[in-house]
């Protein structure tokens, strides 16, 4: 495939994960090493408490790591919370920002996705930026317009190719064992594409739109091989390298 990004999975452990769970990340790091995932870039985003420990495994290997959000300042008095500066001080190279799980449960608005984004930036992450609709909304006709404004509130304006991941997750998806159909993931990730190319420095084409949503080995390879899909943002099936590398296989 000319002209297209290189592939990217990413496993999101969300609040999952403790010390024996550093297993699964050397298994990633070796089957990754054996070709496992093949031209495809592969990132773990486990809690922030096993970033350093994860960091000591993956050093020196192809698995990079990710954060799963971030506060916009650069440090200060935000008791609880992490900087991106922080996530990269840690082995972070990826943050994941407005999962709809921080937007719906942390009232994360377009505006402080947007901010934080920037902040990932400025401090030399790649956002992984979350985008999608409800059921509800999917249901009236107005998941693109959701996503649209999703996209024209998130992004800076200092978003590239190189510092930027679109990760289109319809929120109905997500931890449900439903997807949407192959046609509608097109359609929504072309359009994705198409509003991008008008908003990101430099041209879309090599922009990474990620499908995310109960991605799973048996369904990973008609996803993934969807136009325009550049990866996939797994949730429930990172958390067993088994599993996130049989989805991963998809790109050998
Ligand atoms: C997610 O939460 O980002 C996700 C895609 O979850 P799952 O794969 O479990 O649906």
């Amino acid at each position: 495939m000319t002209n297209r990004p290189r592939p990217l999975i990413a496993g999101n452990w969300k609040m999952n994960g403790l010390r024996e769970s550093l297993g699964d990340v050397a298994l990633v790091r070796a089957a990754v090493a054996a070709g496992g995932a093949g031209q495809a870039e592969v990132v773990l985003c486990p809690p922030a408490t096993l970033l350093m420990a994860a960091r000591l495994i993956c050093e020196g290997s192809a698995v990079a790591l990710g954060g799963q959000h971030c506060h916009e300042g650069v440090n200060g008095p935000f008791t609880g919370d992490i900087s991106a500066e922080m996530l990269k001080d840690a082995g972070a190279c990826f943050v994941i920002l407005g999962h709809s799980e921080r937007r719906s449960g942390y009232n994360e608005g377009n505006a402080s996705v947007r901010a934080k984004a920037a902040a990932a930036i400025r401090a030399g992450l790649v956002a992984i930026v979350c985008v999608g609709e409800t059921l509800a909304e999917r249901q009236a006709g107005t998941a693109w317009a959701i996503v649209s404004a999703q996209l024209a509130g998130s992004i800076p304006p200092e978003a590239s190719c190189d510092n930027l991941v679109i990760a289109y997750e319809p929120i109905w998806a997500i931890g449900s064992g439903l997807t949407p159909t192959l046609k509608d993931i097109e359609a929504m990730h072309g359009a994705i594409r198409d509003q991008m190319n008008a908003q990101i420095t430099g041209q879309a084409g090599g922009l990474r739109i990620l499908y995310g949503g109960s991605v799973k080995p048996a369904n990973a390879s008609d996803l993934l091989h969807a136009e325009n899909v550049d990866g996939a943002l797994v949730g429930g099936a990172s958390l067993r390298a088994a599993e996130f590398m049989s989805i991963a296989g998809v790109y050998r």
